[in-house]
């Protein structure tokens, strides 16, 4: 991606919306499922007909409550609701319920690894909300600027919305990109959300300013909007960068705006000066009590997190795998699992790790499915690994044979039998070959006792030829060097 010239420094900040997977919504109890019938899934409450009233959702709160103790934040005992006052089709109240002051968590952080360099990125509050409906503009390529009409669909107004924001403590594209994915591995280990982004249960806003580097002022900031992907968050900041050393270099400045990112020109445009928090006359939600998370709560969630991904990975690494490919298993709870197995029942952990990052997942791509598809177990490593380090497989056969154990054909031995790729590693086998080969040599023999080591190579190379290639090499050395006494 592209580097920041010398002498400026870039500042970002991201904010990212999760839609928490509860059976209800937020304030009523409307299901919450995204492939149902346009305004199926809607009430009074969240069609704001006049006289209904919301009440909060406990699993919801708990939900963020989750994600506030993952992030190491403090989980305020006392938070409250407030409404965020806009007007826009898809918002039937015409306010959003949202926090304001008092959010349920604050001062949390996640540590990103960058090149092995971990930042550590303040989280600066976490807070609940309720998401909109959503507006279909009917016409060409879906846009509002092209449609004839636009439909409205409720079905997702009042879903349970948290919103995580940050410290402005990202320094470049790379990190904002590892940020997101740290935080959406989080939220799926929680099960609170299949944070998806194409898909919107999981959206990123980047606010960008950039300064001369050794300055500790903030620089005017424009917010990203419209970033479907890590990859094109990661884009959009870099172009973003490079925008705004150019505005002021040439000696212009930065507008603070809300600016579109067009993934297919791969340039951001102004789409609307920046709201002010004025704009929206937030005041407190008179429908809504305080809310109250008392220490017995926030202990009970504290005690039922699962493992994180960065104690998962530690974890994996402590087990013997580098931190690269701790990342890659970590990626996928079925990787790691089989790897913890397999390690735990014996398999050397380097051997292991390697084959699943390397041959398995290639295995997954080249037959177009997913490794959860395959039916590959901790056993079947276990075997392998020490058919390797018994010497009944050489390294590469072993690959062989993974392969085959992939594409089902039997276990690990079942298949090293049919493909004919098992080593000789009885010794005494092994010592009668190197005895007819001696006898037809006794030159070469000679020079190795006299203490010249060169015809060693070439007589493993005449036991391998005899047995076929499947002696073990290195067993076969050894015994040419015990015979000649060396
Ligand atoms: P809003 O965008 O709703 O007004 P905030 O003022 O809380 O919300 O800021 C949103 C995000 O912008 C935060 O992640 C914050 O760290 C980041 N941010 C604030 N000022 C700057 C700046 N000058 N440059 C880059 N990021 C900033
Ligand atoms: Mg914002
Ligand atoms: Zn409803």
């Amino acid at each position: 991606m592209s580097v920041i010239p010398e002498g400026w420094e870039a500042v970002i900040g991201i904010e990212t919306h999760v839609e928490l997977q509860t059976r209800s919504k937020m304030f009523c109890g409307c299901r919450v499922d995204f492939g149902d019938d346009p305004n199926t899934a809607v009430c009074p409450v969240c069609l704001a007909l006049p006289g209904a009233l919301p009440v909060a959702n406990e699993a919801a709160i708990d939900g963020i409550v989750r994600i506030g103790t993952a992030l190491d934040c403090t989980i305020n005992e006392r938070s409250l609701f407030y409404r965020k006052n806009y007007f826009y089709p898809d918002l039937p109240k015409n306010y959003q319920i949202s926090q304001y002051t008092y959010p349920v968590c604050e001062h949390g952080r996640i540590v990103v690894d960058v090149d092995g360099e971990p930042t550590v990125i303040g989280i600066t509050r976490v807070h609940m909300e309720e998401d909109t409906g959503k507006s279909l503009h009917m016409g060409e390529g879906g846009r509002i600027q092209d449609a004839d009409h636009t439909l409205l669909d409720f079905n997702r107004a009042g879903v349970p919305l948290v919103e995580i924001v940050t410290e402005p403590d990202i320094r470049t594209p790379d990190q904002a990109r590892a940020y997101g994915a740290e935080l959406q591995r989080i939220v799926r280990t929680l099960g609170v959300s299949d944070a998806r982004l194409e898909e919107g249960s999981m959206r990123f806003d980047a606010n960008i300013s950039v300064r001369r580097t050794g300055t500790s002022e903030l620089g005017t900031r424009t917010e990203i909007k419209n970033v479907n992907s890590l990859r094109s968050m990661q884009r959009a900041i870099a172009f973003e960068i490079e925008r705004q050393i150019e505005v002021l270099a040439t000696g212009g400045t930065v507008i603070q705006e809300t600016r579109h990112w067009n993934e297919t020109t791969g340039r951001t445009t102004a789409m609307r000066s920046k709201e002010e928090s004025e704009d929206y006359r937030y005041f407190q939600e008179p429908d809504l009590l305080p809310l109250f998370i008392d220490e017995q709560w926030r202990d009970r969630v504290k005690a039922s997190m699962p493992e994180l991904p960065a104690q998962l990975r530690a974890r994996l690494v402590a087990a013997g795998a580098d931190e690269r490919t701790a990342g890659l298993l970590a990626d996928s709870p079925l990787l790691a699992g089989l790897f913890d197995a397999a390690v735990r029942a014996g398999a050397e952990a380097k051997t292991v790790a390697s084959w699943l990052t390397g041959e398995v997942v290639a295995y997954a791509r080249r037959v177009g499915t997913t490794v959860d598809e395959l039916s590959l177990t901790a056993e079947h490593l276990v075997e392998l690994a020490a058919m390797v380090a018994e010497g009944e497989l050489s390294a590469t056969a072993a690959k062989q044979v993974l392969a085959g154990v992939l594409a089902g054909e039997g276990g690990p031995r079942q298949v090293a039998e049919t493909m004919d790729l098992l080593q000789i590693s009885d010794s005494g086998a092994i010592e009668a070959v190197v005895a007819d080969v001696l006898g037809e040599h006794p030159d070469a023999l000679e020079k190795i006792r006299s203490g010249d080591s060169k015809p060693i190579g070439f007589l493993v190379g005449q036991v391998m030829r005899a047995t076929g290639g499947k002696a073990d090499p290195k067993m076969v050395q050894e015994i040419i060097r015990r015979s000649a006494g060396r």
